[in-house]
């Protein structure tokens, strides 16, 4: 069986462990490979007094330290980077974005990808735009026409997610967060809550929050960003974290339906797969009973002036066939068999119990 592989594409280093921490240590505990493009190095996410702002590139390497420490945590087997500067990415070329992703796609051969929604969360620009390269990105890397830097094979991945906050869990943490808001160009963009029923599935991965929250707590250089919830207690904190694990099916190629699903591989695993092969089985089974057995008749055709007439031997009950020809006759009578068959039942043909071994025609005078 091909190991089951979730494929994260997002924007800075913390979107994992923020986004959906707990969701990959789930996976990753539960033996399937996760792994991690990152856009950028989060150069620009910097919360301390600006004379001490170490500039991009140290701020960069050290991001770079802090999620790999954070992926380590979450159990996660590989991680990426895109080499765009934090807060750039909108104004990158979309064809090198989108290449580069292909080729992480192609060679991590991930069936599952995961990424930020169209509202970005919360209106993040870099993390809209990643959202628009991946999916371009997701087309291209089926494309067999579509070369990549390392002319990788095509590779075609069956679901993808968009990793969601609903509503429930943006009422919860508005009050530890405070303004969410922030400008862009001339508008102000905040947190964007998912009715409910949008949501398309839930993963119940509440047994690693605490995972989830020491791999936040990874992120170091990002603790103002989440608020009260960096000084909680472990316990107090996965509670919240618990209310996350909410994701939009933007497409799948191997399941659908109205259901919510509890598993980003639905559709995917060995069992659904076992679960097929059954349904086929059934269906199969369906056809079969639906065939007739054929069965053999003897039949006598008379030839009249005006045509020809056939009846069956060894059938209880008249069945009589018509024709202007032998084969009209005996097409009429075989038809006339089965009918007389499905109106009476089986019961009424003679075949299994005492058949008929040989007809004889003979003449006999009866007084009428
Ligand atoms: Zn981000």
């Amino acid at each position: 069986m091909t190991a089951l592989k979730l494929l994260c594409i997002f924007a800075h280093p913390d979107d994992e462990s923020m986004g959906m921490g707990a969701t990959l240590a789930k996976y990753s505990a539960e033996g399937v490979d996760t792994h991690l493009v990152c856009a950028t190095r989060g150069q620009r996410g910097w919360f301390g007094p600006e004379e001490q702002n170490p500039g991009l590139s140290a701020l960069g390497q050290l991001r770079e330290k802090e999620l790999r420490r954070a992926a380590e945590t979450l159990g996660m087997k590989s991680v990426h980077f895109l080499d765009y500067v934090d807060g750039d990415l909108d104004r990158a070329d979309p064809a090198e974005v989108i290449a580069r992703i292909v080729t992480h796609i192609r060679a991590i051969q991930p069936q599952v990808i995961v990424t930020f929604p169209p509202d970005g969360n919360y209106g993040h620009p870099d993390h809209i735009a990643i959202g628009q390269f991946t999916q371009a990105a997701i087309l291209c890397a089926v494309d067999a026409s579509f070369a990549d830097a390392q002319n990788l094979p095509p590779h075609r991945v069956s679901k993808l997610y968009y990793m969601v906050d609903g509503e429930t869990f943006i009422n919860f943490i508005a009050p530890f967060m405070g303004d969410m808001t922030f400008p862009v160009d001339d508008q102000i963009r905040g947190e964007f809550a998912w009715k409910e029923w949008m949501v398309t599935t839930r993963i119940d991965m509440s047994a690693y929050c605490v995972t989830a929250f020491r791999a936040i707590k990874c992120h170091e250089s990002q603790m103002t960003t989440i608020g009260a919830l960096a000084d909680m207690p472990e316990e107090m904190a996965a509670q919240v974290l618990a209310l996350q694990g909410a994701f939009y099916r933007a497409f799948s190629l191997v399941n659908g339906g109205r259901k919510v699903e509890t598993d980003l591989f639905e559709g995917l695993r060995q069992a659904d797969g076992d679960t097929r092969f059954e349904s086929y089985l059934r269906s199969i089974i369906r056809q079969t009973k639906g065939v007739r057995m054929i069965q053999q008749f003897k039949i006598i055709v008379e030839k009249h002036p005006d045509g020809y007439v056939a009846y069956p031997l060894g059938i209880n009950g008249v069945v009589v066939g018509e024709g202007d020809t032998y084969e009209e006759a005996l097409a009429d009578v075989k038809s006339a068999i089965q009918f007389h068959i499905e109106t009476f039942g089986k019961d009424v043909t003679l075949g299994g119990e005492t058949p008929v071994l040989e007809a004889f025609v003979a003449e006999a005078g009866v007084a009428v």
